[in-house]
């Protein structure tokens, strides 16, 4: 892909509007498209938000410029000429097939792309749905988008290679990312290894083996990670972690993979971690 080139993003929540946020860095011109107008203008203050934390830390030189080339509209029809697509909404397989549908029809450039951020939704079931399953993948950013530098690339079997080597050059060449090439299975590469290892944690304390703080300080202290896998859940939200340990299960029936009962009640607690001030931490 070259500068200039024309991006769209649906859904302006946490991962839409950072991947708004690179590619307009990057100099394209971007157009997002919310459920609203409410959830419109909180994407664009998410933006702005997150804009001017990047040029206090020196890494954008004016907020107001990369500004001028995201449009945040609120109809898909907004999407028509773009070239590429990236859907970053709800995390429900029901309401992503409605969108390629919906996408498939309106986005009318012929070699145009139609990609998903779906952490764990079947990107073959996204594609049969449109026209041109040749030209849908998924594309797997890391939060938050503007920090971490992986991508996970994810053809289907109808992929073809000229999209997924469009997505990797969109990926590499303009966004300054790292991809790397996954099958279209739950989890792709870095869920489907770093799930289990959370789980393992979890049953760890859950079975009175040790408790949080010393399982978190071994893997720190012991193996070097930046932070130990119960912090890591509490961050990455128990809600989520969950939904995405369901989704392993239900791909692989793999033990390793189910949900252990202590996440399920904390879940049904409220206890989500960071986001709710409680999980396996308090925070304030
Ligand atoms: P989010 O709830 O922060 O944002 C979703 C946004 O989509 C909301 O602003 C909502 O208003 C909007 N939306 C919903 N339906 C829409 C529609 N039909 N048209 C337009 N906008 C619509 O969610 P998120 O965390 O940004 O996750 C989005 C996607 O990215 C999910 O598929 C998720 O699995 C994936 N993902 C999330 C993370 C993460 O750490 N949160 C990481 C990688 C991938």
């Amino acid at each position: 892909m070259e500068p200039g080139q024309k991006v769209g993003v649906v859904g302006c929540g946490l991962m839409g509007a950072g991947i708004a946020e690179v590619s307009a860095r990057a100099g394209l011109d971007v157009v997002v498209v919310e459920s609203s107008q409410a959830a419109a203008d909180a994407g664009r203050s998410r933006l702005e938000a997150s804009l001017k934390r990047a040029e206090s830390r020196g890494k954008v030189d004016s907020v107001d410029e990369v500004l001028q080339r995201i449009r945040v509209e609120t109809e898909l029809d907004a999407l028509a000429d773009r070239t590429l697509v990236i859907e970053a909404i709800v995390e429900d397989e029901a309401v992503k097939v409605d969108l390629f549908k919906r996408l498939d029809e309106i986005v009318t450039a012929p070699d145009a792309i139609l990609a998903s951020n779906t952490s764990s939704i079947p990107i073959m079931k996204l594609g049969v749905v449109t026209s041109r399953p040749q030209q849908v993948l998924g594309i797997h950013f890391f939060n938050p988008v503007p920090v971490l530098k992986l991508v996970e690339l994810v053809p289907s079997l109808l992929t073809s290679e000229t999209t997924t080597e469009t997505a990797r050059s969109f990926v590499e060449d303009l966004l300054g990312k790292r991809s790397i090439l996954c099958q279209d299975r739950a989890g792709f590469v870095v869920n489907a290894l770093l799930v289990p290892f959370i789980l393992s944690g979890i049953r760890m304390m859950e079975s009175g083996f040790a408790s949080a703080e010393d399982i978190d300080q071994g893997l720190v202290l012991g193996a070097a990670h930046p932070q130990g896998p119960l912090a890591l859940a509490d961050l990455i939200g128990l809600d989520t972690t969950k939904a995405v340990a369901e989704s392993l299960y239900e791909e692989f029936k793999e033990p390793l993979y189910a949900p252990p009962p202590l996440l399920a009640r904390m879940v049904d607690a409220g206890l989500l971690g960071r986001k709710s001030g409680r999980g396996f931490y308090t925070y304030d």
